[in-house]
């Protein structure tokens, strides 16, 4: 079968790096992230990956510590950088060429974000993976995700999460909750939805750019979007 996209960007939260231990690396996370990921590459799809950081740091902990905001979103984002050596190196011992680019700059462990390096990256088949968010505090890795999407020009970005779409309220908490099939961005804004941020979701709204929100613990679910079968939640118009 044709994969339906032929190039995407794949959003992994932090906390899927940790699985059930909630904190650090897994690494049978990690194998199971970077064979997902190398199923989709097989087929010759171009992947950015944006990985999050919240299996370490976020910076909405900084209260809790006394710290400054600045300096707590500086923090998450180093957290980032270290999924993305992890899972540079799980990929590229599954035998799949990679390349890390930082939205801040540090050189000794991966590039920076240059954009037209990026493409051309992807355009030789490497996994870009894109660490360190948007390189900007008050932003999230979902924000950097839509970002880099855009940057890059994806066709989709597939936002992989814990449940298998969008709800109206958090279905773990409550059992009546409803799962949307589809979605159009302009109303998810107005529900003040949680699957991801607003200001990630009025960005693929401004540049076009759908987002498939997904369950990736289910193992093959990567490559059952990528075909174009109904998985997750659609946000688009
Ligand atoms: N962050 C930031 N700017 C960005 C992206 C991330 O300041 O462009 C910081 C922010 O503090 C965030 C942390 O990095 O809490 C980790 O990212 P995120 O919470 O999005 O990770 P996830 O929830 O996906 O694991």
């Amino acid at each position: 079968m044709e994969p339906k996209y032929k190039r995407i960007l794949l959003k992994i939260s932090g906390e899927s790096f940790s699985g059930e231990q909630g904190f650090g690396l897994n690494p049978d996370c990690i194998r199971s992230i970077a064979e997902d990921i190398k199923e989709v590459h097989d087929l010759g799809v171009e992947i950015g990956v944006v990985v999050g950081g919240g299996n370490f740091f976020r910076g909405r902990e900084s209260k809790i510590l006394g710290i400054d905001r600045v300096t707590a979103d500086y923090m998450g984002m180093l957290a980032t950088t270290i999924n993305a050596l992890a899972l540079q190196d799980m990929l590229e011992k599954m035998g799949v060429i990679t390349r890390v680019q930082t939205g801040i700059e540090m050189r000794q462990i991966a590039e920076p974000f240059i954009r037209r390096r990026a493409i051309r990256h992807l355009e030789k088949g490497r996994v870009v993976i894109f660490a360190a968010g948007t390189g900007n505090p008050f932003f999230s890795t979902d924000t950097a995700a839509a970002l880099r999407a855009a940057e890059i020009k994806a066709e989709v970005i597939l936002k992989e999460t814990k449940v298998d779409g969008v709800y109206n309220k958090d279905p773990l908490k409550y059992p009546d909750a409803e799962k949307f099939e589809t979605i159009e961005p302009i109303e998810f804004l107005k529900l003040r939805l949680q699957a991801l941020d607003a200001t990630a979701v009025s960005l693929c709204m401004d540049n076009k750019i759908p987002i498939i929100v997904f369950n990736m613990s289910v193992r093959g679910n990567l490559k059952r979007v990528i075909l174009g079968e109904k998985v997750g939640t659609y946000i688009g118009d």
